[in-house]
């Protein structure tokens, strides 16, 4: 059984590459049979956000991918290993910084900031590595009564871990993901404990994840080169080292170079915006899962009825060391086929909430006769053989209930003899009241278009050839084209779902009024 965390840190900006991280540490809990644990890494204060862990906390919640243990939505903390926000924890570090004060693995150094400053300047000056190593390490080994002095002066300072490491040899370890790995030791005397009193990650993720069990780091591969720094650090602690699994991140075309998705520069990059476009979040996620695993979609097409959690998602689907590519016609694929899956009730359902947060015009429109708003939902979908694939995001539900309103439809009449070129204005209006004639609103759909291709072959317009869509321009003059012009008069556009059920929902007057436009 694996335990597994994610450690956001509360920005007040959640990447979508934390909700993918965190979506694959809950996985691989879930499918070993162990825990998986949502941590706050709150240490940088300089960095908080006002609300920042309710909004992490809450879009988990929201994509559907739950933790085991950790700060749970209400932000109470959940699980015995707590508690699960590093400021919170402030004193479990410190007795594991006293003990490495003790035992001479750290010490206390009072450089001050334009010091540090001045020490890399030289460094730069002389084509040296910066950082605080070697010779440079100034407070490293200091008499005692200069400790004492900087202590009674009341000169601020930081912790500092003493590193034996030597920058020559190599470290040989092994990554789940990116294989055998040979880096160079640490030889900096990196910071553990800050001013403040409080970790830095680095410090931080060693005690945290051996004092909460962590089996499995699995995390972005920012931090592979860390690991030295973070081996080392398990070492002086006497700690049994996790396993390590670090994640390529998601990446995006920019122009022809591929590179990560970035904060600054890419929408796409926050898991908000895909909740304000109206995607569904079940389709965000399934989409994450195809990104890391190409065999899940095929898995999921083929177990239509499992839950992505019993998909076997292995080390390996996740391997490859530049990363996938994000892509939005994927994504709409996915999602078109998720809302598919959906009756009108739920998509209804689905839809209100989104819309009276997102789209208030759409809300109206979705409350002002639910019933109505729900059977227009319905067509081609509830009843339907091979059910419509046309909404890819809660916001295109609108183009479907807009023209129904007869408030919105703003169709003239012509604008409608321009749309519908191929019939002179003396031709169309007696099209449409040869239509009006045979029309019967208790009709069943295959009556209506017997009747639609009578009225087409009695004005010369011919079925639809064979291979109309190799030759558009044979499309016109044919009985699809009569439907075309009743499209257009009730609709306002060409492209609508089936037109039968369309005039079922409107019923008689609605049609009568629309097709009479024209007249
Ligand atoms: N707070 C770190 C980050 O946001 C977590 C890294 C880790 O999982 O160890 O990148």
């Amino acid at each position: 059984a694996m335990v597994t965390r994610v450690g956001p840190s509360p920005t007040g900006f959640m990447h979508i590459g934390t909700l993918y991280v965190g979506r694959i540490c809950a996985h691989f809990a879930r499918q070993s049979g162990g825990v998986s644990i949502l941590r706050i890494e709150d240490t940088d204060k300089k960095r908080e956000v006002e609300g920042a862990v309710d909004f992490i906390t809450h879009a988990f919640d929201h994509f559907g991918v739950s933790f085991d243990e950790g700060v749970g939505v209400d932000g109470q903390d959940v699980g015995a290993y707590g508690p699960y926000r590093q400021s919170q924890r402030k004193e479990i570090y410190q007795a594991y910084v006293k003990h490495l004060l003790e035992t001479g693995k750290a010490y206390p150094c009072f450089a001050t900031g334009e010091e540090l400053e001045a020490m890399r300047d030289k460094q730069q000056l002389r084509k040296m590595r910066t950082g605080y190593y070697g010779v440079w390490a100034e407070w490293r080994d200091r008499p005692e009564e200069d400790i004492q002095a900087a202590l009674d002066a009341g000169t601020p300072f930081v912790i500092r871990f003493r590193s034996e490491g030597k920058i020559e040899r190599k470290l040989k370890f092994e990554d789940l993901l990116f294989g055998e790995r040979k880096l160079p030791e640490n030889d900096q005397d990196i910071v553990i404990m800050k001013a403040d009193g409080l970790p830095t990650y680095h410090f931080a993720h060693v005690v945290d994840d051996h004092l909460m069990g962590t089996t499995h780091v699995i995390r972005g591969d920012e931090w592979l080169s860390s690991v030295p720094t973070h081996l080392q650090l398990f070492e002086a602690l006497g700690w049994e080292t996790p396993e390590f699994a670090h994640i390529a991140p998601i990446n995006k075309m920019d122009g022809t170079s591929r590179r990560k998705l970035s904060k600054r520069k890419d929408p796409e990059a926050s898991v908000g915006y895909f909740e304000e476009l109206g995607y569904s979040n079940e389709a965000v996620l399934d989409y994450l899962m195809t990104l890391a695993d190409a065999g899940f979609e095929d898995w999921s097409n083929e177990n239509p009825e499992t839950s992505s959690w019993e998909f076997p998602l292995t080390m390996r689907g996740l391997k490859g060391s530049s990363g996938p590519l994000f892509d939005f016609e994927k994504l709409g694929n996915i999602s078109r086929n998720f809302v598919a899956t959906l009756k009108s009730p739920e998509v209804y359902d689905r839809v209100l909430p989104w819309a009276k947060q997102h789209d208030a015009d759409l809300a109206e429109m979705l409350q002002a006769d639910p019933d109505r708003a729900r059977a227009i939902i319905a067509i081609e979908r509830d009843e339907a053989q091979n059910v419509r694939k046309d909404i890819e995001k809660w916001s295109d539900v609108k183009a479907e209930l807009e023209f129904f309103f007869d408030e919105r439809f703003t169709l003239t009449a012509d604008e409608a003899r321009g749309m519908i070129d191929y019939l002179d204005a003396g031709e169309l209006a007696t099209l449409v009241t040869e239509f009006l004639e045979g029309y019967d609103p208790a009709d069943d759909n295959a009556t209506w278009f017997g009747k639609i291709k009578e009225l087409g072959g009695k004005h010369g317009f011919a079925m639809r050839p064979k291979d109309f869509k190799k030759n558009p321009d044979e499309y016109k003059g044919t009985v699809a084209h009569v439907a075309r012009v009743f499209r257009i008069l009730l609709a306002g556009k060409e492209r609508t779902p089936d037109l039968y059920s369309i005039m079922q929902v409107m019923g008689p007057e609605q049609v009568k009024e629309r097709v009479s436009l024209v007249l």
